[in-house]
């Protein structure tokens, strides 16, 4: 299945591409470097067939797909990185696979098979190796997986087919600020998934109400939207895109917790949430976070907070300012320890976090996964 013995990031040693100009997007391969390619396997007649490389940028299923109409899909992401030796590190894409055993749970579509998935994964980064970006650089190779309900079908219903692909591109910062802190908006005004909805599955419908409450949040001067939830719209979620937490003064990490079924389950919050336990000393509380709690006074009051996810690894919030549904009665919760930059503890945090996704800091828990060339 092997298709490029190329190393591991020639095309950025060549000057083919500068990891400055990566950004978080989709481009043409550079003149001289080799085309992007992913890899599609089909889920027919009850079994995964042989999975298939293919340049083809674009994938075609019939007009009644389940994916197309309804909404039957799920999406993935994970991220390699080189460490300062070379070597190509997978971040813990087993977690990844087990998400994704759940996407496909939640919406009864067909579980992927954890070899299968890991197997591509390893497949596609291998055959874009050349533009895995270079140790120190702060860039990375973006993995994609998306599953698709392709089967003929008028009516609402399980699907029965299903393609499977998984595509790479290298990225830089999600966030063109990069670790530069930003302000979220909070409001009741638009929910992300109801409360015993499909919020735990990494399923397009859930991004849907992110375009009109970015564009909201975008208006008020703020970087992103912060999600309330549908019941009492007095706790705090997450972004459209990234889990949210708070760093209290007493060195307590509190994040919207496990059994709230309208969180996504992030990998890096859960990483990050084991780096501050084990190697900062920080009390860690997965539950109900109420906005209140943000406005606290004292002991309890929060120094810092940020955004976490694969694509926007770490990203600071300095404040949120919350409005009521008709857009009146602002609040500001500030977050006094988060300057421009980033707070101390925030900064602590990503830097094991990067740390041991490159491999400098020792990968006591098993989290990276070497891709060999
Ligand atoms: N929350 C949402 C809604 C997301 O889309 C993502 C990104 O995948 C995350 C959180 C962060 O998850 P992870 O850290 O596993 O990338």
């Amino acid at each position: 299945m092997r298709q490029n013995k190329a190393k591991f990031g020639f095309v950025f040693d060549r000057g083919l591409l500068k990891e400055e100009e990566l950004g978080f997007r989709v481009f043409d391969p550079p003149k001289g470097a080799p085309p992007f390619s992913d890899l599609r396997c089909l889920f027919k007649d009850g079994r995964w067939q042989e999975p298939q490389i293919t340049t083809e940028e674009t994938l075609t299923a019939h007009k009644t797909a389940g994916c197309y109409h309804y909404g039957h899909e799920w999406f993935e992401s994970l991220a390699a990185h080189m460490a300062k030796d070379g070597r190509c590190l997978l971040f813990r894409p087993k977690d990844h696979a087990a998400r994704n055993r759940r996407s496909s749970e939640i919406l009864l579509m067909e579980v992927v098979p954890e070899s299968l998935f890991l197997e591509m994964v390893r497949e596609v980064v291998l055959n874009n190796s050349p533009y895995l970006p270079r140790y120190g650089t702060g860039g990375r190779l973006y993995i994609r997986a998306n599953l698709l309900g392709v089967n003929r079908q008028l009516g609402l219903g399980e699907s029965f087919e299903y393609l499977l692909v998984i595509f790479a591109y290298p990225v830089g910062n999600y966030y063109p600020t990069g670790l530069q802190s930003m302000k979220l908006y909070c409001s009741p005004r638009y929910d992300r998934v109801a409360e015993r909805g499909t919020g735990q599955a990494k399923a397009g419908g859930n991004y849907l109400t992110s375009y009109p409450a970015k564009k909201l949040a975008k208006t008020k001067g703020c970087g992103e939207y912060l999600y309330l939830d549908t019941a009492t719209r007095k706790r705090v979620l997450e972004t459209g895109s990234a889990n949210f937490f708070g760093l209290r003064a007493d060195r307590t990490f509190i994040t919207p917790g496990e059994m709230e079924t309208e969180v996504l389950r992030s990998i890096t919050n859960l990483s990050l949430q084991t780096i501050a336990r084990k190697l900062m000393g920080f009390k860690v509380e997965k539950r109900p976070l109420y906005l209140k709690e943000l406005f606290s006074k004292g002991r309890h009051r929060f120094m810092e907070a940020a955004i976490c996810g694969t694509a926007a690894r770490l990203t600071p919030v300095n404040a949120i300012l919350y409005e009521n549904f008709y857009g009146r009665h602002p609040r500001l919760a500030h977050f006094p320890d988060v300057n421009k930059t980033t707070g101390p503890w925030c900064h602590e945090l990503y830097d094991h976090l990067v740390a041991i996704q490159h491999g400098d800091e020792e990968d006591r828990w098993g989290w990276t996964e070497e891709v060999r060339l």
